[in-house]
Parts: C-alpha cells; sequence; structure tokens
C-alpha cells in the first residue's frame, strides 16, 4: 500500500504544498525606483511635486528619507516591515541612499537591501519666478493728511506688512509675498504679489493706524489667458496720530483715537476723556513717544518740582488730578517750543 505524504515541490520537507521559507524566498517582495527625480528651488529651496510647488519645511536628511521611503515598494503581505537608510551627497545634485527593510513574510523572518539614486533638478519655482520678473499685483501707498507719516506709523506698518506676508505664507499662499518696501517722500510704498496680500494688509493699516482707503484698480494686461488687474491701495491716516498731543482752547489734549474729522482726546489737565472735532485743535505739541523722562525733586499740594531734563534747572509745574507723583520718582513731559512748557503726558 502507498502512502500518501505531502511534501515541499522545492525542498522536499513535509508540507501541504509550497512550505512558508520557499515561498517567502520565491516572492520579490522589496524593489524599489532606482532613480527618482526631485525638482526644487535654487533660490527658496522649494520642492516641484507635479504641478504644484510647496515650500520645504524640512532639513536636507528628512527630505532624503522621504524621496527614498517614497520610492521603496514592498509586498502586501510583508509584516513588520522595518527601514533603516544611510545616504551620500557625493554632488550638490546627487544623492545616493542605501536602505535596508526586515520584516517577516508568511511567518519567516527576511531582510534584503536596495539602493535610490536621488537627482535634484534645480528650477525657478512660480513665486521666485514673478519676484525676479518684477510681477506684481498691488501696491499699497502709505499717506497722510497734510503730513508725512511718522516714522513710529511708517515701522508699524513695514511690521504689519511683514507679518501679514509671514502669516499668508505659512498658510500655504505661495503667490501673496511683499516684493518690496520703499519710502518716498510722501510716505511709503509696498509692492505686492497678489491682490488679496494687498487687501489684508491695507485693511490692517486702516484698522491699527486710523486710516482711509480708496482702491484704485487698472487692467494692465493678460496673463494665462486671465485679465491682469494692478490695484493701488491708497491708505489715508488722518491729520493726527495716536499720542499727539494738542493744544485745544489754551488747553492740552492727547489723542487717544485717530480719526478723520473726529478725534478722541483726553484732557491733560482734567483727566477726562472726550470727543473733539478736527478743526477745534489749534496746534500740535509732540507726540507722547517722544516724551522725556523728568526727575521729581519735591511735590507739595497741587505743585510739583522737576529737574527739566534738557537744562538740569528746577522747574515747578502745576500737579495733575490724574497723574501720581512720588518724590525722587519720574514722569514722562513734553515741551512746548511754543510757550516754553513742560506738558506732564505720564
Ligand atoms: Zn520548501
Ligand atoms: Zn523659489
Amino acid at each position: 500500500m502507498e502512502i500518501l505524504r505531502s511534501v515541499c515541490p522545492r525542498c522536499g520537507k513535509p508540507s501541504a504544498g509550497l512550505c512558508n521559507e520557499c515561498r517567502a524566498a520565491e516572492t520579490e517582495w522589496l524593489k524599489c525606483e532606482p532613480r527618482v527625480e526631485s525638482i526644487f528651488c535654487p533660490v527658496c529651496g522649494s520642492q516641484k511635486h507635479g504641478r504644484t510647488w510647496t515650500d520645504t519645511t524640512v532639513d536636507h536628511e528628512t527630505l532624503v528619507n522621504e524621496i527614498a521611503l517614497a520610492a521603496l515598494i514592498l509586498h502586501p503581505d510583508l509584516r513588520g516591515a522595518e527601514t533603516t537608510l544611510t545616504y551620500t551627497d557625493p554632488t550638490p545634485n546627487r544623492t545616493f541612499v542605501d536602505l535596508t527593510v526586515s520584516g517577516r513574510l508568511y511567518g519567516v523572518e527576511v531582510s534584503g537591501t536596495c539602493k535610490v539614486k536621488i537627482v535634484w533638478i534645480k528650477e525657478q519655482c512660480d513665486r521666485c519666478n514673478r519676484i525676479s520678473g518684477g510681477y506684481y499685483e498691488g501696491i499699497i501707498q502709505l499717506r497722510a493728511t497734510g503730513r508725512k507719516p511718522s516714522g513710529r506709523e511708517m515701522d508699524r506698518a513695514m511690521r504689519i506688512a511683514e507679518e501679514t506676508e509671514d502669516g499668508l505664507q505659512e498658510a500655504g499662499e505661495r503667490l501673496s509675498f511683499v516684493s518690496s518696501i520703499d519710502e518716498t517722500k510722501d510716505g511709503i510704498d509696498i509692492v505686492v504679489g497678489s491682490q488679496h496680500i494687498g487687501q489684508i494688509i491695507s485693511s490692517q493699516l486702516c484698522s491699527v493706524l486710523g486710516g482711509k482707503m480708496t482702491t484704485h484698480p487698472k487692467l494692465v494686461g493678460e496673463r494665462d489667458g486671465k485679465r491682469l488687474y494692478r490695484v493701488t491701495y491708497l491708505v489715508r491716516l488722518p491729520r493726527f496720530q495716536t499720542g499727539d498731543v494738542v493744544v485745544v482752547r489754551k488747553g492740552y489734549m492727547e489723542v487717544r483715537g485717530a480719526g478723520h474729522g473726529r478725534l478722541q482726546v483726553y484732557d491733560l489737565k482734567e483727566g477726562t476723556a472726550r470727543f473733539i472735532a478736527e478743526d477745534e485743535i489749534e496746534r500740535l505739541v509732540g507726540n507722547v513717544g517722544d516724551a522725556e523722562n523728568a526727575l521729581v525733586t519735591y511735590h507739595d499740594g497741587d505743585v510739583i518740582g522737576l529737574l527739566d531734563p534738557g537744562t538740569q534747572a528746577p522747574v515747578e509745574c502745576r500737579a495733575v488730578p490724574w497723574l501720581q507723583v512720588e518724590d525722587g520718582g519720574t514722569i514722562r513731559i513734553l515741551r512746548d517750543e511754543e510757550t516754553e512748557r513742560l506738558v506732564l503726558v505720564g
């Protein structure tokens, strides 16, 4: 009588059909694309995927890892895969990666290696292309009524422009860039790459600095079959700015809320807030941002003795109810050049 036994046709071990060892040995479980191209912008380092550019937020090593792992093709039956890799950069446009993969295939421990060559290709990205080509979609002109915007206002405006650009770039709006910020004889011009960033910066300037905006679009041609408009955003700041100390009916007022025509002021004698019309203002004394510190030498009832910070000469001022004064302390003063008086501002 014949005894029926199942054996592996390859190695002859007892098995119902091909044994796991032979099956694992016959399976091509590890493959990788031997050559991968990676397109990057030599100016800003952005990466191109298909037709889309994105900013690279990882370092070279992480990028090499990501590209090499994407080139790896593993058999779906492989379990518990672990990959390690080493690489060398023999030239700036070539990286050689050695990958080692281990895991279990049909219950059999397997391990293998493969090599990936990364070819780095330089191409100017969409954003750098626009910037270097002088492309822009808007100009924000910061101006002020009857004066040039102050250094403080212009510094603030530049910060707003830079912060807005950072925010939009981080959110992936690559073409919302600021291409230049220039001081002109009557303000600053901010040149921007998209109308979206132009709109955001100019509204921010209005809300932070109290300006009024008018927009002037102009058709300048076509690009990629679309009509191309350039927009001038004119942001006009009011005649007076926050922190200005002004004279109204012989009294000193500090502007707390700037606006066109109507201003919120703080009465520096009474310590009360109110609204005034711009045409009630007789003249401008200065801005609290330029105030000096004066040493308080004594304080007696409603008289304060100060050392004039300009001359170090002792002077007496009328105390104001809203300001706490301590002997030996300092208070902030502005000099009224017209009357030679010192104005207490804080
Ligand atoms: Zn076998
Ligand atoms: Zn670039």
